[in-house]
């Protein structure tokens, strides 16, 4: 089973909720937590995760040898504009290039050797049984794909049993990191704030799950009982799987690098969300398998 764990915009309780959900599954059902968040992960902040292994993500890029005749395939062929013919040289800009390889295949000549340059990192740990792992974009690099592709690569490695759970913290948007990071999932979870600005968002999340065709629900964070999210929920006929109320206690706990479980209320809190979310999970691929 796969979860993603998504947010319209960053700062609505995505990890918080990715986290705890994690914790309070672990206990029941081999799980792993997996941050997609590359550009800023911080689930392992929460999770002080023992780390087993990192392994870089390299990305290869051309390096243009004596052979070239300076003919410019190689320059109209890159549509990210990574590589020039300039007087009698040909420059390679390594930070524009996304190591598709179309450069070395157009060249006439065999001129373009393949170099690699590390873009980030893999973590692997464990924490009490719950297996984590997460992606670290390497700073100031910008192409966060190759990066979530060799997580994901990673995530499989890792689950082989359907009865797995994996929890996907998604970086927050709509972006095609999010597309690529929650494909493939059972349920999406998309975590909101009942604030206009939290609705506004969540519609966009909202919109990209239908194109995508993941099956999804919500979540209310800093829940104030109020009718915004529900009333969207009613008139878009979308799951309100659960919601977290608005606790100052929560905002102290976060601040502290602490998870929730520790206190029995959040604890409780989590394993009904986590055994509610299951049985949508479940209860829809009953239906799934009965239409
Ligand atoms: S590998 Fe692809 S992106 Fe990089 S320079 Fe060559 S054509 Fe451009
Ligand atoms: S296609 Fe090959 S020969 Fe032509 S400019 Fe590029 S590297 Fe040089």
């Amino acid at each position: 089973m796969r979860l993603a764990v998504l947010s319209g915009k960053g700062g609505t309780g995505k990890t918080t909720v990715a986290v705890n959900l994690a914790l309070s599954l672990a206990p029941h059902r081999q799980t792993t937590y997996v941050d997609y968040d590359v550009e800023e992960p911080n689930g392992f902040i929460f999770l002080h995760p023992q780390i087993r292994t990192t392994s870089t993500v390299f990305l290869p890029y051309p390096k243009i040898n004596g052979a070239c005749t300076l003919c410019g395939k190689c320059s109209e062929a890159c549509q990210y504009h990574a590589l020039a013919v300039v007087g009698d040289q040909v420059l390679v800009f390594p930070e524009l290039c996304h190591g598709c390889g179309t450069c070395g295949i157009v060249c006439p000549v065999g001129a373009v050797d393949e170099v690699k340059r590390p873009l980030g990192q893999i973590d692997e740990g464990e924490r009490g049984g719950l297996q984590c792992l997460q992606g670290v974009l390497k700073e100031g690099e910008s192409l966060s794909g190759p990066v979530i592709r060799e997580l994901r690569h990673h995530e499989k490695g890792h689950t082989s049993q359907v009865e797995e759970v994996v929890v996907a913290d998604c970086p927050p948007g709509s972006s095609c990191s999010v597309i690529h990071s929650a494909e493939g999932s059972d349920l999406a979870l998309l975590v909101t704030e009942p604030t206009l600005f939290g609705l506004h968002d969540l519609k966009i999340a909202v919109r990209l799950m239908r194109e995508m065709g993941l099956d999804f629900g919500i979540i209310i964070n800093k829940d104030d009982g109020g009718p915004l999210i529900r009333e969207y929920c009613t008139i878009e006929d979308i799951t309100l799987l659960g919601s977290i109320p608005f606790d100052l206690e929560i905002a102290k706990i976060y601040s502290r690098g602490l998870n929730l479980m520790h206190e029995p209320k959040w604890d409780d809190l989590f394993k009904m969300l986590s055994e509610r979310i299951v049985t949508e999970v479940n209860q829809r691929r009953a239906g799934g398998e009965r239409a």
